[in-house]
């Protein structure tokens, strides 16, 4: 292999890493904008019916949710509810 294939060859590489890197980055930004707004879902902190995010699978302790952004309340509710098994 020469002098200039080893370059060439690194500079691919290289390359490649930052590329994979950027998409990781891009990936990243997609799923946290992916979340929903609390308003759509008429978010409240407050239970409602005995239902509460704490009793809900998209509940992430200890104030978070996978589907709608921000802080979360154990105590609150929305209206994607979804009960735990
Ligand atoms: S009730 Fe709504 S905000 Fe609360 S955890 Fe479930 S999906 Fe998230």
């Amino acid at each position: 292999m020469s002098n200039n294939e080893i370059k060439t060859s690194r500079r691919t590489v290289l390359c490649a890493g930052a590329a994979a890197v950027a998409a990781v980055g891009i990936a990243g930004r997609a799923v946290a904008q992916e979340k929903i707004d609390k308003s759509i879902v008429m978010y409240q902190d407050k239970p409602h019916e005995g239902q509460q995010c704490d009793k809900c699978l998209q509940f992430v302790a200890p104030n978070s949710c996978t589907i709608v952004a921000g802080v979360i309340s154990p105590t609150g509710w929305c209206g994607a509810f979804a009960p735990k098994p």
